[in-house]
């Protein structure tokens, strides 16, 4: 009998009710209930459906399509968002969830979502209160500036000020900064949304002051300032500072009010992505202003994130004036993009560990890795290396401690190297490639790794503790204890036996 051409084989694809009434399906069955399995058995046989299209094989009777259905719905019932070990060395990885909390942030969080709190409650006068204020006070102290606003995160924040002051205007922006972050975040689209006409200057590797001051008309509202966070310009480059529009902006207002002295001013706003509130001991040449610098170069505003160099939850924040920032609150998109009362929580803790500088640096993750020297990783790699070696079978992997490179991460300190040391795997069994998929998708926490040629890394500087240390040794136990029953599986069957 010829195979079925895929159109058959779509045809004769078993109905749902087919699938749903097979015995496999009796154990999930009893669990949960009729619509969540209808779901899950539609999904399956989608699954199918698309495959046979795309010209792929899939199995398509009731009993397998039962089993992908049990599949889908043991997804539903298992926690998808789980904790993973982080051992790339990418310190603020996007993918893994940016900033790793620290224990008083996570403890303020846990406090806001088990119980009641005073969210917008005001204790002193008994009355309703702001959730704004519970960051804005700290915010202005750590940074000088009279008023603050943090929203969801640091894009809403670009687009909040953008549409509160100069949305119907021009904002003259450098062609050196028109940046893509990862996410679809990117300047020009932002811009269009948020109804700011886009006035670009200067060039993808120049820009002067001469190009902002040409650029101004009557109808320029705003100088924006983005830092350039994922990618760095070397060479034949320059750019204008904070401190130069702030100049640029001030004559060119000057010269309006002399004819009309009700003429707005033009605002100089610095979008400065990872925004870290105290120097980080990088050198010079990778050296970003903290957010209070920005704002003293002559910013009228300053956003930045609050889950990248600084450490918290995700947030957007925005710094400025008293009477910038209260214009920002009573924009009615403010309210589309505030904070819940777990990340408010966050914030609030980890902003009150900067009043303390030793104590952020030592308690908040984020900066505590960013920090710890070399020497510190050298000696936790050797532990790993130790833990590893413990847990494998002899000889079936090469394991040296090696220096490398961590990242920051996250659009923050890009191309700045930060030494440290990592575990290097070579395979004499298995292979680089197949034990990374093993510890992604078959340990019980997935553990995240760097592959190099024909080796897995390990950075130590990513990885939080001694128990995720011994998470990695038994998970690559895991890994040859599968492979080497692979082979003994493999060669009795060769014997026939
Ligand atoms: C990261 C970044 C953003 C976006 O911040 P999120 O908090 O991720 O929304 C915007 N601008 C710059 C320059 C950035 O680096």
């Amino acid at each position: 009998m010829p195979e079925p051409s895929p159109n058959e084989r779509l045809r004769n694809l078993p109905s749902v009710d087919d699938v749903l009434e097979n015995t496999y399906l009796d154990r999930l069955r009893s669990m949960l209930p009729h619509q969540i399995m209808v779901a899950s058995v539609r999904g399956a046989l989608e699954s199918a459906r698309k495959k046979l299209l795309d010209g792929q094989d899939a199995s398509c009777n009731a009993a397998s399509l039962a089993q992908t259905a049990e599949d889908i719905a043991e997804q539903m019932l298992n926690p998808s968002i789980k904790r993973v070990v982080n051992a790339t060395g990418v310190i603020i990885h996007t993918n893994l969830g940016r900033s790793v909390l620290a224990e008083t942030a996570v403890s303020a969080v846990t406090e806001a979502a088990r119980g009641y709190s005073t969210l917008e409650y005001d204790i002193a006068h008994m009355s309703r209160g702001s959730r704004h204020d519970h960051c804005e006070k700290l915010i202005c102290a750590l940074t000088g500036a009279g008023g603050a606003i943090a929203v969801n995160n640091n894009a809403a924040a670009v687009l909040l000020v953008l549409s509160e002051f100069a949305a119907g205007h021009e904002a003259v922006v450098s062609r050196g900064e028109l940046i893509e972050i990862g996410g679809s975040f990117r300047i020009p689209d932002i811009m269009s949304l948020s109804h700011a006409h886009m006035v670009e200057v200067g060039t993808t590797n120049k820009t002067h002051a001469s190009d902002y001051e040409k650029a101004i008309t009557d109808d320029t509202a705003m100088l924006l300032k983005v830092h350039t966070s994922n990618y760095r310009l070397i060479g034949f480059t320059e750019s204008v500072a904070g401190h130069d529009l702030r100049i640029i902006a001030d004559s060119a207002s000057q010269k309006r009010r002399s004819c009309d002295p009700h003429a707005p001013g033009i605002i100089v706003y610095e979008d400065l992505g990872s925004g870290a509130l105290i120097s980080l001991p990088v050198d010079s040449e990778h050296a970003e202003p903290t957010a209070a610098e920005a704002l003293e170069a002559g910013c009228d505003l300053v956003s930045f994130s609050g889950d990248k160099l600084l450490g918290g939850p995700q947030a957007g924040i925005v710094i400025g004036s008293a009477e910038l920032i209260e214009r920002l609150k009573k924009n009615p998109l403010a309210r589309t993009m505030r904070l819940d009362k777990m990340t408010l929580a966050a914030l609030e803790a980890t902003l009150r560990l900067y009043l303390t500088p030793d104590r952020a640096q030592e308690e908040i993750p984020t900066l505590r890795m960013l920090e710890a020297p070399a020497d510190t990783m050298k000696s936790r790699a050797a532990l790993l290396a130790e833990r590893i070696e413990k847990n494998i079978p002899a000889g079936c992997a090469r394991i040296e401690v090696v220096p490398e490179v961590s990242r920051s991460g996250g659009g923050s300190l890009p191309m700045y190297d930060i030494d440290t040391f990592a575990v290097q795997m070579s395979f004499n069994a298995g292979c680089a490639q197949e034990c990374e998929e093993f510890l992604i998708r078959e340990n019980h926490i997935p553990v995240i790794a760097r592959i190099k040629q024909e080796m897995v890394l390990f950075d130590v500087r990513t990885i939080l503790d001694d128990e995720e240390q011994e998470e990695i040794a038994n998970a690559l136990a895991g890994y040859f204890e599968k492979i080497s029953r692979a082979e003994t599986g493999e060669s009795t069957a060769s014997k026939g036996v």
